[in-house]
């Protein structure tokens, strides 16, 4: 019922061979602006689990075709861990993998993360974010910017139950019930309350929370890239009926480098197919 494995680049090895290709290429054309050395994953203290050794299993003494004869190591292991889909809890709203959905209600209700810090980013309003989840943040925008895609700000970011108590209030008083389930989630059901998710516009500010923010420079940079940063975009346009929300080119969900790479490559778009969960459509009740 998915089309899996839409587009499987292996990417996995890119930055390391980009960055070698640049340095060794730096005298012979300019063609090549994006290894622009902004991905630093040094900050990111997510690698709990499986720390890829760099002795690994070398197995191949050489790369085939390497333009250049260095005696730099070729980049190492062919054989990555393999991924544990089971490594993080998805159920835990303190975990970075937590599934939350319309069948899924984060659990306390009331959950509040206690790691919330400011990030240093434009924004409409000073936004707060899980640590980890601010210096991702700070990093991808930087990058984006470096690359070409124009500036980014935040939205909107950590929303507490209290304030997604106003919110979704807000909705049903205006529209009604139904129509407040189709924009906004109910309290204790939004991913802004773990801390993990943000909004992002672009500077100028144009399509904010609209569907044509996917068109900007800045929206398809992210749909491209938010990946390396260890972001989801959490809401695609071809899977309303799985994740239960409209189309949200501008929702950004962290779930950390090492399974926003492995959905990349395998090319899941969503978090409830990813981890076999049933599809959210609807609340239950
Ligand atoms: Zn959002």
């Amino acid at each position: 019922m998915s089309p899996r494995l839409a587009s499987s680049r292996s990417v996995f090895v890119v930055p390391l061979a980009a960055v070698l290709a640049a340095a060794l290429l730096a005298s012979c054309s300019s063609a090549s602006p994006d290894a622009s050395a902004s991905r630093t994953p040094s900050e990111s203290p997510v690698s709990a689990g499986p720390t890829p050794s760099p002795q690994a299993g070398s197995a191949e003494p050489e790369p085939e075709s390497s333009p250049a004869e260095t005696e730099e190591a070729p980049p190492a292991s062919p054989t990555p861990p393999a991924f544990d889909a089971t490594a993080r809890s998805i159920d835990d709203p303190s975990s970075l993998w937590v599934v939350s959905d319309k069948l899924r209600p984060l659990d306390p209700v009331d959950y509040a993360p206690t790691d919330l810090v400011t990030p240093d980013v434009a924004s409409q309003n000073p936004p707060t974010l899980r640590a980890e989840v601010a210096a991702a943040v700070v990093e991808m925008f930087a990058a984006g910017e470096a690359e070409g895609a124009g500036a980014f700000q935040v939205q909107s970011a950590y929303r507490s139950y209290a304030l997604q108590v106003d919110v979704y209030g807000g909705y049903v008083q205006r529209e009604g019930q139904a129509a407040a389930d189709a924009q906004s989630a109910r309290p204790g059901f939004s991913e802004h309350q773990t801390g993990l998710a943000l909004d992002i516009s672009p500077i100028p500010l144009s399509c904010p929370l609209k569907a044509c923010f996917g068109d900007t420079t800045q929206g398809r940079w992210l749909a491209d890239n938010a990946w390396r940063f260890g972001f989801l975009l959490r809401y695609p346009v071809d899977k309303v009926e799985v994740t239960g929300f409209m189309y949200e080119p501008w929702h950004f969900r962290y779930i950390g480098p090492e399974l926003a790479t492995e959905m990349h490559e395998t090319g899941v778009t969503t978090l409830e197919e990813f981890f076999g969960l049933p599809a959210a459509p609807d609340y239950a009740g």
